[in-house]
């Protein structure tokens, strides 16, 4: 079968078409300044080179259209017809309390989702209207939801709850979700797999570790923590994002600045994170590093206070399951920074295991990168959340 793979969010559209046979990524591709001046798709057939489309975009149905010319496009394209397509999968990123699995799209769902917006207003808006423009290009294709949020959904109470009064969780579902679950579940899955064990007879920590970061704990199969909340702004420090702080700094921020919450809340989302410790140095590692290299000391501050907060949630997690088999690494930091994964490896003295610097030295491959014999098995497996939607929507179609 082929699948469609999308991810839309307001102004952009990724996808991949996979061939789920031999799980052959076909072609992938990016519509960017959806609804603006400017609009582009960059579409890239396998084994060729990119096509870059410049064509008005003024909505996603367009966007989507513009997606199928070029898949079925006699010079750059990859399937014949429209009919070679068997199954869209959506990236979907909040399905609340409701979606706890992947399933079909149909209209009682459309409505579920809709239903969940108030939990994610800047994506899910985004990922209906992609769903909606599918439905009208392709209206006889099965389409297929995937949540960031389901793999979460075994949380105990305990790990969900906030320490705020009830009635908000009863009134409006306020507690802690969870993101990047179909990572989670797809590298903790494959990181049991690379050793010939079964996921349900291992403890499993995976530090997914993109510009959007992560760590989940997963015991015995099921997910029963992990970083992010009510939204991807809690727990690590992230590219831009704050991560964990004191609720009472918005208070003291409005006062010291004259701002209101809106203003801080964006200031939480995009300007901070590495970005705003560093001074404004970059959110990208490599840029970080390379300034640590050359004697910039918030540079290196930024790069030690990342790591601490990481090795710190390892920890608790390590806690919260009693105990750990795999430590996984996984997404753009996770999988290529040499430096930053050796600097969280710093504090795993007390597991039993070190990372090995020689097997450290690795980019973007499934590798142990610890010693043999070590108690705890640390890995670096890179994620594939394409994938693994792909994986879903031929499961359910
Ligand atoms: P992701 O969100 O998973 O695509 O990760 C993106 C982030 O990965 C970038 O912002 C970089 O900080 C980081 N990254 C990608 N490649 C490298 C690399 N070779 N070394 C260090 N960091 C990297």
């Amino acid at each position: 079968m082929n699948i469609l793979v999308i991810n839309c969010g307001s102004s952009s559209l990724k996808y991949q078409l996979i061939n789920s046979d031999t799980e052959a990524v076909l072609a992938k591709g990016l519509c960017e300044r959806i609804g603006a001046e400017g609009s582009v798709l960059n579409h890239t057939p396998a084994g060729g080179d990119k096509v870059v489309i410049e064509s008005p975009m003024p909505n996603h149905t367009q966007a989507i259209q513009l997606v199928i010319d070029a898949l079925t496009n006699d010079a750059h394209g990859v399937v014949k017809s429209l009919d070679e397509i068997d199954a869209v999968g959506h990236r979907i990123v909040h399905g609340g309390e409701k979606f706890a699995s992947s399933v079909i799209i149909n209209e009682e769902v459309l409505a579920a989702i809709e239903e969940c917006n108030d939990l994610a207003p800047l994506h899910n808006p985004a990922n209906l209207i992609g769903i909606n423009a599918c439905k009208e290009i392709m209206p006889n294709v099965p389409m297929v939801a995937v949540f960031d949020t389901a793999f979460h959904q075994t949380m105990p109470e305990k790990a969900y709850l906030y320490g705020l009064p009830y009635k908000y969780y009863e009134n409006y579902k306020l507690r802690r979700y969870g993101f990047h679950g179909t990572s989670h579940d797809f590298v903790s899955a494959r990181a049991a797999e690379i050793l010939g064990k079964k996921r349900e007879d291992c403890k499993i920590i995976v530090c997914h570790l993109g510009n959007g970061a992560s760590i989940s704990a997963v015991d015995h199969g099921k997910c029963v923590d992990t970083s992010m909340g009510l939204t991807p702004l809690e727990g690590l420090i992230m590219g831009t994002r704050s991560g964990d702080m004191d609720p009472a700094i918005i208070e003291f921020l409005a006062n010291k600045e004259g701002l209101n919450i809106t203003e801080i809340t964006k200031i939480l989302n995009k300007e901070s994170g590495v970005y705003g410790l560093s001074g404004g140095i970059s959110s990208d590692f490599r840029d970080l590093s390379a300034a640590m290299d050359e004697g910039n000391a918030l540079a290196k501050a930024t790069l030690e206070t990342y790591a601490y907060r990481v090795a710190k949630y390892i920890g608790s997690y390590v806690a919260a399951m009693n105990g750990v088999d795999i430590i996984a690494f996984t997404a753009g930091i996770g999988e290529n920074d040499v430096r930053v994964r050796s600097m969280i490896g710093q504090y795993f003295n007390y597991l039993g295991c070190s990372i090995n610097p020689e097997k450290n030295d690795v980019h973007g491959k499934e590798t142990i990168i610890s010693n043999e014999g070590d108690k705890v098995t640390v890995m670096v497996v890179p994620t594939n959340e394409e994938l693994a939607i792909a994986r879903e929507t031929v499961r359910l179609v």
